[in-house]
């Protein structure tokens, strides 16, 4: 079991303080305090290096379970450092090819191939909050009105999800 640490911490604030985090905390499942269990390395990429940091992990007997503390830095099973990827994200929204992100992120050790897989996710995503946010508007009819407008415009959903309503829809966020 994963918990993110909820103090927004730098990598470089956490390898000077980690040890810190070595609290008493209580287990998720059964609200009994955990105890001290080990730490592991682990390594988080950022733009220029290749840090290694140390996670704590805490052990609940009763429910037989180990929790790793893991910096808000960090999404789990990931190993590149969330602003890494925050820089790739608007890179792309901005026009950047996959290529060029690539090459301008080349001392990380990425990959096109890894770059391709996040912005498949990355679109799958906006998709959906696309679609929830037309099912939240729905009550909403002066909002709703406001797109319907570009609809009626020949405006397609597909020609929303590529861009093309850039500046359109303003009172959406
Ligand atoms: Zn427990």
């Amino acid at each position: 079991m994963i918990i993110l640490l909820e103090t927004a911490l730098s990598i470089k604030q956490y390898l000077r303080n980690w040890q810190k985090h070595d609290v008493d905390i209580k287990c998720p499942l059964c609200n009994k305090l955990t105890r001290r269990h080990t730490t592991y390395e682990r390594q988080v990429i950022s733009k220029y290096e290749t840090h290694t940091i140390f996670i704590l992990s805490r052990r609940c007997k009763p429910c037989n379970i180990t929790i790793s503390l893991l910096p808000s830095f960090l999404k789990p099973w990931q190993r590149f450092a969330n602003h890494f990827r925050e820089i790739a994200g608007r890179w792309h929204l901005t026009g950047r090819s996959l290529n060029r992100i690539t090459a301008s992120l080349s001392e990380s050790g990425i990959s096109r191939r890894t770059l391709q897989r996040w912005k498949q996710k990355f679109h799958k995503q906006l998709k959906e909050k696309l679609i929830q946010q037309r099912r939240n508007i729905i009550d909403d009819s002066a909002v709703a009105d406001s797109i319907l407008v570009h609809y009626r415009k020949n405006l397609t959903a597909g020609d929303e999800l590529k861009g093309k309503t850039r500046g359109r829809f303003c009172c959406l966020t």
